[in-house]
C-alpha cells in the first residue's frame, strides 16, 4: 500500500489536498468547482468515485465551494466541526443526512487517523489537520495568522507538511489591496507571511527528510520564487539544507503538484 499526497490547488481562489493510504483516500477542502476538481484529479490519474470522504477546514469559499457538489455527485461523506457546519451550510447546499459528519475530536476514516487542531483565522471554528497514514504524518497548516506553540508542537516531525507562506509583507503593504484587506491578511486571524513561515519552519523539521510544500501563496502579494528564497534563506541560517535534510516545494493556484509517494525521497528543482 502506498501513502500518497498531492496539493490539487492552493491559494485564495481555491484549495484542495488529496491524501491516500492506498485503501482509503480523502480530500481536505474542495474550494474548486466540481468540474475543476474532477479535471485535476484526472490529471493525476485519480478518480473522485474512489474518495472515502471530504474534510473541511473552514467555511470560506476557497475551501468549501465544491464540497457539496462533490458529495452529491459521488455520494461522499463530509466531515466538519459544528461551527463550520453551521456557517458553511448554505454554501454546501443539501447534503444527505448520512453524509453529514460532525466531529468534536480525533476521528478515523478507514485506516487514516485525523487530528484536527485549531488555527488562528477569521472563520467560525477553523482547523488544520494532522493525518497519520501507515506510520507517516501528513499535516496541513494554512489559513492561520499565527502558528501557536501548541500547533507548532503538533506539526513538528511531519513527513509531509503543507505550510502557509501567503505573502511577502513588503509586496502586500506597497500593493494595491485596500487598507482593510491588508490589515485583515496580516492580522493574527489572517494568513502567514513568507517571513513567518521561514521563522517557524526550522523548528518543525525532524531527521526524517520531510517534504515541505509552501502553500496558499497570494497571486498578487507573493510569488513562488520569493517565498522559496525567503524560507530557504532561514533554513540555511539554521544549518538545514534542501536536498540533504528536506525537500522544499511550492504549491500554486492554477495546477496540481505531482502526486507524492511518501516512501520515495524527492528533491525539488531549486528556484
Ligand atoms: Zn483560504
Ligand atoms: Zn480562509
Amino acid at each position: 500500500m502506498k501513502t500518497e499526497v498531492a496539493v490539487l490547488a492552493s491559494g485564495s481562489s481555491g484549495n484542495a489536498v488529496y491524501i491516500s493510504s492506498g485503501k482509503y483516500s480523502v480530500l481536505i477542502d474542495v474550494g474548486l468547482s466540481g468540474r475543476e476538481i474532477e479535471k485535476r484529479m484526472k490529471k493525476l490519474n485519480l478518480n473522485p468515485e474512489n474518495l472515502s470522504a471530504v474534510l473541511i477546514t473552514h467555511e470560506h469559499n476557497d475551501h468549501i465551494k465544491g464540497a457539496g457538489i462533490l458529495s452529491r455527485r459521488y455520494n461522499i461523506p463530509i466531515y466538519a466541526n459544528q461551527g463550520t457546519w453551521a456557517e458553511g451550510k448554505q454554501k454546501l447546499g443539501k447534503i444527505k443526512n448520512e453524509n453529514c459528519n460532525i466531529f468534536s475530536e480525533d476521528f478515523m476514516i478507514g485506516d487514516l487517523a485525523f487530528t484536527p487542531y485549531s488555527i488562528s483565522h477569521d472563520a467560525a471554528d477553523p482547523v488544520g489537520y494532522i493525518c497519520q497514514a501507515d506510520g507517516k504524518k501528513i499535516a496541513v497548516a494554512t489559513d492561520t495568522g499565527v502558528l501557536t506553540d501548541e500547533a507548532a508542537k503538533k506539526l513538528s516531525g511531519s513527513d509531509f507538511l503543507i505550510l502557509e507562506s501567503n505573502h511577502d509583507l513588503e509586496m502586500l503593504m506597497t500593493g494595491k489591496y485596500p487598507h482593510y484587506l491588508k490589515n485583515r491578511i496580516k492580522s493574527e486571524f489572517g494568513h502567514l507571511s513568507n517571513d513567518a513561515a521561514a521563522d517557524i519552519l526550522p523548528d518543525l523539521i525532524g531527521s526524517n527528510f520531510p517534504t515541505v510544500v509552501l502553500a496558499h501563496l497570494s497571486q498578487k502579494n507573493n510569488n513562488p520564487k520569493i517565498a522559496y528564497i525567503t524560507v530557504n534563506n532561514n533554513l540555511q541560517k539554521s544549518g538545514l539544507k534542501v536536498g540533504r535534510d528536506l525537500n522544499l516545494e511550492c504549491a500554486v493556484q492554477n495546477k496540481p503538484t505531482e502526486l507524492f509517494d511518501l516512501d520515495k525521497r524527492y528533491t525539488a528543482d531549486e528556484y
